[in-house]
């Protein structure tokens, strides 16, 4: 268990969630670091590869927390930041499956060879699909990530394990016909499961109004089109 104490970085944890893995009351450990800067990002908080000092979880914290609530929480879920920057994952997963739990991922997609290493162990993935092709790098921070992110739903929809994409709509940068693209891009992928998130203004975005919001998510073609992309679509208000 030490070299989990070393290697994996929990930043924070919700203790009960019935929204972050469909069907399942989970817990969900939120993991230290992401590479990338979203200009949308809710948990800036978690950017940061470093581990915060004096953090208020642990690994071995949570695992007894776990532990306890079996029986009541049936899946547990590493999200974060970006759960697959941290090397200590595989194992973390390993364990906390011989406690009997089902495993849910929230992941960019940012390493599909990390991805792939943990594939084995997950029952479910939640892949964010940040906006279309020529946005990513505005949409990551200036990271040249989609082809990596592409790798990733490639790996996912070959595999066989339940998984969803979403976008958080975001109308500061991302447009009805970028919605579309993104559309038609995973239909040809041959995903099965699609959400359109509502963007929340981020603490520091006193521009953008609830209807700008709305609007982005409330397009009648897009919806119609949409719905008749995916066996799975709805909107996440
Ligand atoms: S990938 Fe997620 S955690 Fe990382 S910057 Fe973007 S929104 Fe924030």
């Amino acid at each position: 268990m030490s070299d989990f104490k070393k290697n994996l970085l929990i930043g924070d944890v919700q203790t009960f969630s019935i929204v972050d893995f469909p069907s399942h009351i989970a817990a969900v450990a939120f993991l230290q670091g992401c590479p990338w800067r979203c200009p949308f990002c809710y948990n800036k908080g978690l950017q940061s590869l470093e581990q915060v000092p004096d953090p208020q979880w642990t690994f071995e914290k949570f695992f007894k927390f776990i532990e306890r609530r079996k029986g009541f929480l049936d899946a547990v879920v590493f999200s974060g930041g970006e759960p697959l920057v941290q090397d200590g994952l595989f194992d973390a997963i390993q364990k906390v499956k011989e406690l009997g739990y089902i495993i849910g991922l929230h992941t960019g997609g940012y390493r599909p060879d990390a991805l792939k290493k943990v594939l084995p162990l997950l029952d479910w993935i939640g892949l964010d699909i940040k906006g279309p092709k020529k946005k990513y790098k505005i949409l990551t921070g200036g990271f040249d990530a989609y082809g990596n992110v592409q790798k990733s739903l490639q790996i996912l929809v070959d595999c066989g394990t339940k998984f969803e994409c979403r976008t958080t709509c975001d109308p500061r940068t991302l447009n009805i016909e970028d919605l579309f693209e993104i559309g038609h891009f995973l239909k040809q992928m041959n995903v099965k499961e699609y959400y359109l998130q509502k963007y929340r203004p981020v603490e520091g975005d006193t521009i953008t109004t609830d209807s700008a919001c709305e609007e982005l998510i409330s397009d009648d073609r897009l919806l119609s089109f949409l719905s008749q992309s995916f066996e799975k679509f709805d909107i996440r208000r």
